[in-house]
């Protein structure tokens, strides 16, 4: 293996290439944070449990100036991070029927997960954002990993014309399984373009190779977790015919925390919007995966 694990380690120095970082500094803070990060590419080692193989590769290290929000619940259990997507000069899509704004009614709908998992008991959790702030997806990542989160639910609403409705569960392929899939991925990664400066910079072939050996695992486990998630949530939330997709997400692409980013259902359907928005349905959403987090963990202690 060692021949692999070298080889790797120079594929994964090389792709640390940087920014012009006093360019970019000078438009907005939030991109001297990612200069700095690509001028100091680290190699951080993968060991997922019960892997037959060893791979380096290039993670994001601590995101300086990154707020870290706080972590509520029991010591020693496992934490979740939500994130709840957008924000700030982000609204996401918003709604023809009432004009919510995805940013604000996410926000909503990640705080009414977090009380249900807390209530719970069975494990800790934080939000990427509990305001109006902005953050790139590579932060959202960045802050789940620096706290060592076990799993990273990322909550968004969908937009497609009147018809479309239902709540569907995302998770991590390199290759979107259909035409409508990669254009979600299209539209939900577009905060990592900002003012035309395209900050993703990590779909080559480098990545993917690193991506197909290290987040195999990783995938199948989010995989696991995300029919649980449908399994769980199906007699109070509806979902779209399946209900389970893959797209290349960038907010998915930690290679070792299992991930899922969950599609609320369509704010352009009048339907879909208010069971968005209603106390009831925010409810409905969070017992759902409360519930699909307690078997997840529940399986895991079982196994170890
Ligand atoms: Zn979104």
């Amino acid at each position: 293996m060692a021949p692999v694990f070298l080889a790797l380690a120079a594929l994964g120095s090389a792709t640390g290439t940087p920014y012009p970082a006093n360019r970019l500094a000078a438009v907005d803070p939030a991109f001297e944070r990612v200069a700095e990060i690509r001028e100091r590419p680290i190699a951080a080692q993968a060991k997922p449990t019960r892997s037959r193989y060893s791979v380096t590769i290039p993670l994001d290290p601590v995101v300086r100036g990154t707020p870290q929000p706080r972590i509520l619940g029991p010591k020693g259990r496992p934490l979740v991070v939500i994130d709840a997507g957008h924000g700030g000069h982000d609204p996401g899509t918003i709604s023809p029927h009432g004009g919510t704004k995805e940013k604000n009614v996410v926000l909503s709908v990640a705080k009414r997960i977090r009380d249900e998992l807390l209530a719970s008991g069975r494990v800790r959790v934080a939000l990427t954002r509990e305001d109006d702030t902005f953050l790139i997806l590579r932060e959202r990542t960045a802050i789940a990993r620096n706290l060592g989160a076990k799993l990273f639910i990322s909550v968004h609403a969908d937009s497609a014309g009147e018809q479309a409705t239902g709540s569907t569960i995302y998770t991590l392929s390199e290759v979107a399984s259909d035409r409508e899939a990669h254009a979600l991925a299209q539209r939900e990664n577009r905060a990592d373009i900002l003012n035309g400066v395209n900050l993703s910079g990590e779909s080559n072939d480098v990545t993917s190779i690193l991506v197909d050996l290290a987040q195999r695992e990783t995938m199948a486990a989010s995989l696991e977790f995300a029919k649980l998630v449908r399994r769980e949530s199906a007699p109070l939330v509806p979902f779209r015919a399946g209900g389970l997709r893959m797209a290349g997400l960038a907010v998915l692409k930690a290679p070792d925390m299992p991930a899922i980013l969950l599609e609320l259902g369509y704010l352009s359907n009048r339907e879909d919007a208010a069971r968005i928005r209603s106390v009831d349905g925010q409810k409905n959403i969070a017992i759902g995966l409360r519930r699909a987090v307690e078997i997840h963990f529940a399986k895991q202690m079982a196994t170890r």
